[in-house]
Order: C-alpha cells, then sequence, then structure tokens
C-alpha cells in the first residue's frame, strides 16, 4: 500500500498540496482528475520519489514506475534499448530478454530494434508503457498518458491498461482530465482541489450511473 500522510508541498510560498492525505491499495486502479494546475503531477512525482514535500510523509511499496504524458524515449537508443535501461538488475542477456516480453505485452515486438523517431505516437506511448512495466511495479504512476492520442488509439491504450492492469495487479494512480475515461477504467475516482482531496468515490459497482450522480455532476463543472 502507498500512503500518503499530511503532505504539504509549496512553491514559491503558495502551497500545492496542503495536508494531503491517500491511500492506494494494491491492485486498485484509481483516476485522479482535478483541474488544471491543482497538483496532480506534484503528487505523482512525490509519490515517484522525485520530489520531496516540506511536510508529511510519502511512503511507497517496492517498486513504482512512472509513464508521462511525453513518451521521453531516449532518441539515440533503439526502442528495446529504451526499455532495457529501465532495469538496473540482472545480466545483459536477461534484461533483453525482459525488455523483448514487455514490448510484446504492449504489441510492439517488431519495433525492439528500430529508433524511437520512426515511432508513431501511440506507438511511441505504448513503448513508454512498455518500460514502465519492464519493472513489474507495484504502483503503477500514469500522468495523462493518453491525451496526445487520437480516440481510436485511446481506446487500444485503454483496453492494452486494462488488461495489463488485470494481468499484473499493480495499483494504478491514472491522471487525467477526462471524467468518461476515468469512469471507464478506474474503481475508484479522486478529484484534488485547493491542495486536498475533494472527492473520493468507489465507481466499480455502477459506472453508467456514476456517470450522472450529483457528485460527479457538481465536479465536472469545477474540472
Ligand atoms: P495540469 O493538469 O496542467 O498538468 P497539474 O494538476 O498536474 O496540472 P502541477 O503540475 O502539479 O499541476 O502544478 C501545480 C502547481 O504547482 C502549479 O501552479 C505549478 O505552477 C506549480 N509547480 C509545480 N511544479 C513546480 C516547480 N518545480 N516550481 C515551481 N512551481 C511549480
Ligand atoms: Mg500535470
Amino acid at each position: 500500500t502507498a500512503t500518503v500522510r499530511g503532505v504539504r508541498r509549496s512553491f514559491g510560498g503558495t502551497p500545492v498540496l496542503d495536508d494531503l492525505h491517500l491511500d492506494l491499495v494494491p491492485g486498485e486502479l484509481v483516476a485522479l482528475l482535478g483541474r488544471s494546475g491543482s497538483g496532480k503531477s506534484t503528487l505523482l512525482r512525490l509519490l515517484a520519489g522525485l520530489d520531496r514535500p516540506d511536510a508529511g510523509q510519502v511512503t511507497v511499496p517496492g517498486t513504482v514506475s512512472v509513464a508521462f504524458q511525453e513518451p521521453r524515449l531516449f532518441p539515440w537508443r533503439r526502442v528495446g534499448r529504451n526499455v532495457e535501461l529501465a532495469l538496473r538488475e540482472g545480466t545483459r542477456t536477461e534484461r533483453r530478454d525482459r525488455a523483448r516480453s514487455a514490448l510484446a505485452e504492449v504489441g510492439l515486438t517488431e519495433k525492439a530494434s528500430v529508433w524511437p523517431v520512426t515511432l508513431s505516437g501511440g506507438q511511441a506511448q505504448r513503448a513508454s508503457l512498455a518500460r514502465a512495466l519492464v519493472r513489474e511495479p507495484e504502483l503503477l504512476l500514469l500522468d495523462e498518458p493518453f491525451s496526445a492520442l487520437d480516440a481510436l488509439t485511446r481506446i487500444e491504450m485503454h483496453a492494452l491498461v486494462l488488461d495489463v492492469w488485470a494481468r499484473h495487479r499493480p495499483a494504478v494512480l491514472l491522471v487525467t482530465h477526462d471524467v468518461d475515461e476515468a469512469l471507464t477504467l478506474a474503481d475508484r475516482v479522486i478529484v484534488l482541489d485547493q491542495g486536498r482531496i475533494a472527492l473520493d468515490i468507489a465507481v466499480r459497482s455502477a459506472r453508467p450511473r456514476d456517470l450522472h450522480s450529483p457528485d460527479l455532476v457538481e465536479h465536472r463543472e469545477r474540472l
């Protein structure tokens, strides 16, 4: 379980996160919504260990992977090597094999030896996901990974994430601006507002109805 306890993070004296509390249970897929500037990426960076809180504690399970909105592949490494570089342990052969199966998982087997620049946007995003998955994370952080994709590729990526999630069952925290995407994918929807969790609801049991739940309709106006 990942826990965030009383976390505060300020920039230039302005608190972005303020006494924030959050638990992420293994195997749950949580969507994180909130208007631009509400602190979603800041929270992800804290969970990923890329930043530290000014106050409070963040504890995470063993392995954490993060995938950003832009794929951030090394252009001077072939796709397979990019995935392999996420691994720090094992022999070169073991790492290559794991990279290969991660690429297979996202349907990019045939792209292992090409340069990143030759990939389409959706393929680059899948390579980025493979790089996050190859470490077999217990916590997978996805910061708007689909927002730059066309509608069809996005739907493919949704299916892919659900598929991967069903097989490995990491805790997933997915940042998105798309309420319908959140409701399609998540068991739980969290809304960040004014530095805190303004809404935290379970949605798995009755997705279509929750689309019109008073809570969500109200919050949708603020997103
Ligand atoms: P978006 O939906 O646009 O991605 P967000 O919810 O991810 O927004 P954050 O990136 O977490 O928002 O930023 C929250 C606030 O913190 C913003 O006002 C931003 O300017 C500020 N901020 C974030 N990182 C830094 C930093 N390193 N230095 C200064 N200010 C920062
Ligand atoms: Mg952000």
